[in-house]
């Protein structure tokens, strides 16, 4: 299995201070794998450029330009890193036996990537690659990773723990992933669903060697609703459950009333009443935007848009 041709896919958004390094260490790694007859001689490292606004591109380009391991798409507009790297997968599946997927920004240790393909070659389908500690992320992108991992396991979304977007697939998963035909794209979530052999490969996450983070909160917001609503649906339940709670809390207060009109005494209560009105009505409108944020999706998947548009292919 020593000439299957593998693609290393990196979308890049915005990360002309880092695609040099990232450049030089992956084309030296895939150097060596080719050496040692790891993977074929055709093998190549794919630049998507999700519309970056600065000289990203331009970069990529020279480096295409120059060695022929080296290819470039760059996508018509911005459209996201999950929605780039499906680009690459799509385009890198005419013709890489397998494909490994990958940060641009180096925080991801590569050197699992020969690791990932010798589990491709015992014949693994997909490998994940798995943070084994985070201590060089912040506090804050370390606790709010973790909780986005909780919640979505509390939510009911199968996904591997401590696994972000570092994988490898062999084309046949690619072709598979492909007729997943959704638009709000979380791939963690839709990978497990393949069915296909799988393992993983445990790293140390490093710092992200250069440029600065391109998921602040609220993309990690709109991210985590993404994967819980297209994966389940338990905030649904979830509110028929709520709404049972607010009957028998009613239920106690009408015990309440009568209990204390029996006694003679006078029910009062305009502070329990504001409290109340207030505390129920806000309850409702929070069962009505996760009841909306379905139907966001809905009318997005109905429309059928294309995921991206390819304005150049450089091979
Ligand atoms: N990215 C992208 N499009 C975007 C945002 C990010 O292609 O709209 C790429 C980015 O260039 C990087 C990867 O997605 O290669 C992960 O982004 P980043 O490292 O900023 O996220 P973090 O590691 O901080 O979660
Ligand atoms: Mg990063």
């Amino acid at each position: 299995m020593g000439n299957s041709i593998l693609a290393i896919v990196v979308p890049c958004f915005n990360e002309e201070e880092v695609l040099p390094q990232t450049n030089q260490q992956l084309r030296a790694l895939l150097d060596g794998m080719m050496r040692d007859g790891l993977v074929g001689n055709g093998s190549y490292i794919l630049y998507v450029n999700d519309g970056s606004r600065d000289r990203t591109w331009e970069i990529i380009a020279g480096y295409s330009e120059a060695d022929v391991h080296v290819r470039g798409l760059k996508l018509a507009g911005n459209v996201g890193h999950q929605n780039a790297l499906m680009a690459g997968l799509e385009t890198a599946r005419q013709d890489a036996d397998v494909t490994v997927s990958i940060d641009a920004d180096l925080q991801d240790d590569i050197h699992a990537i020969p690791e990932m393909v010798n589990k491709y070659n015992d014949g693994c389908d997909i490998v994940y690659g798995v943070r084994r500690k985070r201590t060089t992320d912040t506090f804050f992108k370390r606790t709010t990773a973790q909780m986005f991992y909780k919640f979505m396991t509390g939510m009911g979304v199968k996904s591997v723990y401590n696994h972000a977007d570092f994988r490898l697939m062999s084309r046949r998963a690619v072709d598979a992933l492909c007729q997943y035909e959704e638009r709000n794209l979380f791939l963690r979530g839709l990978v497990p669903l393949l069915g296909y052999k799988t393992d993983q490969v445990y790293y140390d996450r490093l710092e992200r060697q250069a440029g600065e983070s391109k998921y602040p909160l609220s993309k990690m917001l709109s991210f985590a609703i993404d994967g819980v609503t297209s994966f389940s649906v338990k905030p649904l339940r979830l509110i028929f459950d709520l709404g049972l709670v607010f009957l028998l809390i009613s239920l106690g207060i009408l015990v309440y009333v009568i209990v204390a009109l029996c006694q003679g005494r006078g029910v009062q209560g305009w502070a329990s009443l504001m409290l109340s009105i207030w505390f129920v009505g806000g309850c409702v409108l929070i069962c009505l935007s996760i009841i909306a944020a379905y139907i966001g999706r809905i009318y997005t998947e109905d429309k059928h848009r294309p995921r991206y548009n390819i304005e150049t292919y450089l091979k």
